[in-house]
């Protein structure tokens, strides 16, 4: 980001990238498969100069530089049509495979939708073809109204640990107002809320354990305007509600596991949204 003086956060390739900018897709009907070469961006963001401070330690101004950069560079590959999504992850502690310990978050622009994604994207359509509604908004009115999931609020954004969540403490956080583009900031709102709140969640769950993954969950690369995808994606912006989700590593070796994407989730979310509630948030 262009700053006066020191740099504040900055966006590097990864030295060991997944995939490479350059090239053609080349997608071709290869009997089942679709082969197609590692084409992509990989991306390194890096959190702050000083190599000995977490994310937990930034203050919530160094947090939005960080949210604003996720925002800059996604708004940035989107206008490659190549890339059909643009993820934005961050690996943090040990367990979750950190790959060193400067504060980081990565960066990855591919030209498929992640299966996770596209599984959620799908079901977020289905809602909305049934009901004309967005389910994400849906889901976060019912958790305003029972409480009981809810971690904490800041302005417009919420922190909560959803119904069926997959892992002990598994926390989501996203705005009320109804926007399906992390990058594109709807008018009135307000990041460092949303960098306030992340810090505050984030310092409570550095409480249950050290390690996590956070994701976020943003709508597609719609660019595309022809073939598979022209009328794919013709509600997405009604239909899909981007958040962040954060799944905390935490060694409860015979309580929590997963086969195949089934999980079995030995805390209930309701639990979990108490015990965090009553942390200290920090700061
Ligand atoms: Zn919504
Ligand atoms: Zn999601």
């Amino acid at each position: 980001m262009p700053q006066q003086g020191q740099w504040q956060v900055r966006a590097y390739p990864h030295f060991r990238p997944l995939y490479h900018i350059e090239g053609d897709p080349g997608r071709s009907a290869d009997g089942l498969f679709d082969r197609m070469a590692a084409i992509g961006a990989h991306e390194i963001i890096v959190e702050t100069p000083n190599h000995s401070r977490t994310f937990t330690q930034l203050t919530d101004e160094e947090i939005q530089r960080v949210l604003d950069a996720y925002a800059l560079r996604i708004s940035d590959l989107k206008r490659d049509a190549r890339f059909k999504y643009v993820a934005v992850f961050k690996n943090q502690g040990p367990q979750a495979g950190e790959e060193w310990p400067h504060s980081h978050s990565q960066l990855a622009a591919t030209t498929f939708v992640p299966r996770r994604i596209l599984y959620e994207l799908r079901a977020a359509r289905e809602w909305y073809r049934d009901r004309e509604r967005c389910v994400l908004c849906d889901i976060l009115r019912q958790e305003i109204r029972q409480k009981q999931r809810i971690v904490d609020n800041v302005g417009d954004y919420y922190a909560f640990c959803p119904y069926a969540s997959r892992v002990p403490y598994e926390t989501w956080i996203m705005p009320k107002t109804h926007n399906h583009q992390f990058e594109a900031a709807s008018p009135g709102e307000n990041r460092r809320h949303l960098a306030t709140l992340l810090g505050r969640t984030l310092r409570r769950l550095l409480q249950v354990t050290n390690s996590y993954h956070m994701v976020l969950h943003t709508a597609p690369n719609t660019l595309q305007t022809k073939g598979e995808l022209s009328d794919y994606w013709a509600t997405i912006a009604g239909d899909y509600h981007w958040h962040f989700e954060i799944l905390p590593i935490i060694e409860t070796r015979s309580k929590s596991y997963s086969i195949k994407e089934v999980y079995f989730n030995g805390t209930l979310p309701e639990q979990a949204a108490e015990k965090l509630r009553q942390m200290d948030p920090g700061k």
